[in-house]
């Protein structure tokens, strides 16, 4: 199968613990990176994922608050000393150009490489990005400030071929790719060969959904229905959902529900606040309603 994985790089809120990393992660699409939202130190556990920092050419910022984009203009810098030459694409909220350029202008002087913000205002579920494999959609989340989750799918693939039965109905090469796309083959007394014959269905797309930081939001179900693997913020236990509400953040319960309307196949969930010492609590309130849940943890590798 080929390879779509998700890394979780960190998984902390704004408050600094001895846990965890504030929020960066590292979505793996048959070896291209993408990097979510990308909190201080997610240079350092990029290095100890052991991917690949050549690979990453793009990076998905959900909101402007420091947790989720402090760790920006170092991972920047460093892709310098490393002699990067690609572009590095960085989609986010406004005004993130005007807030990064000066620090560019100032810390990464002849950089050999160009750094491409994107700046994203979504009102609804679009296309931000696309190439062979994915398609990466954005959507509105609602939070203290304009704040958005990203959706990785899967382009389809064609089915396989298979290769006995185009010998035995001696089908020229040239055939191929159009029984490839689902047509029948005919042969030269007029039966038709159906195209199931020839062919075994690829494996469904598969998709990921990232909700970062987020008041309970139901409306976004339509959008990210059936996803196989969701990541959703869970910052507070319902003991707290009172501050969960003042402060925009969801709970480990909310995020279940929110796995269980969506009809996802698995949940994982983070951005864990600093006063839990046994984010245990919040893992089993999660389960309750959504027994497919884990919690998030640095280094942790979810394959989908
Ligand atoms: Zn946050
Ligand atoms: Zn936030």
């Amino acid at each position: 199968m080929e390879k779509f994985e998700v890394n979780i790089l960190g998984c902390g809120s704004a408050l600094p613990t001895m846990r965890h990393y504030p929020s960066a992660q590292v979505v793996n699409v048959r070896d291209k990176l993408f990097m979510i939202d990308c909190g201080e130190g997610a240079q350092l556990q990029l290095r100890r994922s052991r991917l690949k920092f050549s690979r990453l050419n793009h990076i998905f910022i959900s909101h402007l608050h420091g947790d989720h984009c402090f760790g920006l203009i170092g991972l920047i810098s460093t892709f310098g000393l490393l002699g990067r030459t690609e572009t590095l694409h960085i989609y986010a909220p406004a005004p993130l150009e005007s807030l990064l350029r000066p620090q560019l202008d100032f810390f990464c002087q002849g950089m050999p490489y160009e750094v491409e913000v994107h700046e994203l205002s979504v009102e609804t579920y679009s296309l931000v990005y696309e190439d062979r494999s994915v398609e990466v959609y954005a959507f509105p989340l609602r939070h203290r400030v304009p704040c958005m989750g990203f959706c990785f799918r899967e382009k389809p693939v064609l089915p396989h071929i298979i290769r006995e039965k185009i010998d035995f109905y001696k089908v020229p090469d040239y055939a191929i790719a159009r029984i490839k796309q689902g047509a029948d083959w005919v042969l030269e007394d007029g039966t038709v060969v159906p195209n199931a014959h020839f062919v075994r269905p690829a494996q469904p797309p598969r998709s990921y959904a990232y909700c970062s930081d987020t008041t309970y939001l139901p409306e976004i179900v339509p959008f990210l229905r059936g996803v196989d693997l969701l990541y959703h913020e869970a910052t507070f236990a319902e003991c707290d959902k009172r501050r969960a509400r003042e402060t925009c953040h969801s709970t480990a319960r909310q995020a279940a529900e929110m796995a269980r309307m969506i009809r996802a196949r698995r949940l994982c969930i983070g951005h864990f606040s600093a006063r839990y010492d046994d984010e245990e609590l919040l893992l089993q309130e999660a389960q309750t309603i959504f027994p497919d849940t884990v919690l998030a943890r640095e280094n942790l590798n979810l394959q989908i």
